[in-house]
């Protein structure tokens, strides 16, 4: 069944998914703040709305997809927030990875409201986006998630349900820090077999298919010119930023404070994505950490 959908932040992940809806046959309002992140979108047959709060009126469902928290509860609360000019009964299905309690914080004042909502953060990057084979990993209530389903499948593979609201953010940062962690240990790898003489490419082929290989190894080496299609062939242009990295790494060390867990690997991995960004690396992708230890990188 098609359906009217607002779709809210056409970023590098928003756009790719908003062509994805479109390209299943669901009419599309658009709206982002930077108004050329929406020409694409236009030319494939959504309509651009001028604002946030034209985008959500007359539709079935509303998708956002935001840098963090803050845009988040700065879209949706407040007396002029997105909430009072969403419908009732509307489905709101709250894509960016923010922090647990915003999502909570969002979700309990959209239900007061009568809207419906869930957190579905993602997990694949912008390859997954744009193939439409991303992970969502959603919190709140099953009926909602039941109803957001067909939606889903459009843009994604594979859809887990991890529990009631915020749910789905503390899997995805539990995630999201393992990948942080896994990318500078690549990278350190590398770098150590590199200045010991070896071949890049030889190196990764062989952790590839041995007990080291991981996500990175598999599809988004960090090494320029191992892997044609990641980042690291491309300058680092596009996919996962580093501030982006550094801010899930930041939801993980306040998520560790908050439970009394213990993330000692996490924290370097923060420390080590915080000192890149210092360095002025925080708009490339986030496999560019490999230059904290190769200058070549
Ligand atoms: P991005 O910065 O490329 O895009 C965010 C977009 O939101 C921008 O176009 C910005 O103009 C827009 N925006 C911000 N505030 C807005 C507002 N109030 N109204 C309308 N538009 C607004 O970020 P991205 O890489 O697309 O990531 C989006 C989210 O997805 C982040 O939370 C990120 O952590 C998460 N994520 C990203 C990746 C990835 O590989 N890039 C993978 C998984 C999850």
């Amino acid at each position: 069944m098609s359906s009217t959908i607002a779709f809210i932040g056409l970023g590098h992940m928003g756009s790719p998914m908003a062509h994805n809806l479109l390209k299943a046959g669901h009419t599309l309002k658009v709206f982002d703040l930077v108004p050329a992140a929406v020409q694409g979108l236009k030319q494939a047959g959504a309509s651009a709305a001028e604002s946030a709060a034209q985008a959500v009126s007359g539709v079935d469902a509303v998708i956002t997809m935001l840098p963090a928290s803050q845009h988040v509860e700065g879209l949706y609360l407040g007396e002029q927030g997105l909430l009072s000019a969403i419908a009732k009964g509307t489905l709101v299905m709250e894509c960016s990875t923010i922090a647990p309690e915003s999502a909570r914080k969002v979700s309990r004042a959209a239900a007061e409201r009568g809207i419906r909502m869930i957190d579905a953060p993602v997990s694949g990057g912008t390859g997954g986006a744009q193939a439409g084979t991303l992970t969502f990993i959603v919190g709140g209530a099953e009926a909602d998630l039941q109803a957001a389903r067909p939606l889903l499948e459009a843009m994604g593979k594979n859809i887990f349900h991890a529990g009631e609201a915020g749910a789905g953010q503390v899997a995805k940062i539990c995630n999201n820090m393992l990948l942080g962690i896994l990318m500078a240990g690549t990278a350190e790898a590398l770098a150590l077999g590199v200045a010991n003489g070896l071949d890049p490419k030889t190196l990764s082929n062989i952790i590839a298919k041995s007990s080291g290989r991981n996500w990175a190894t598999e599809l988004y080496n960090p090494w320029p010119g191992v892997m044609e299609h990641a980042p690291a062939s491309h300058e680092y242009a596009g996919g996962f930023g580093v501030d982006l990295m550094l801010k899930d790494l930041g939801l993980a060390a306040e998520a560790s404070m908050h439970a009394r867990a213990t993330t000692p690997l996490g924290e370097l991995a923060r420390n080590l994505y915080a000192l890149h960004s210092t360095q002025g690396h925080g708009k490339l992708d986030f496999s560019s950490i490999l230059k904290l230890y190769h200058q070549k990188g």
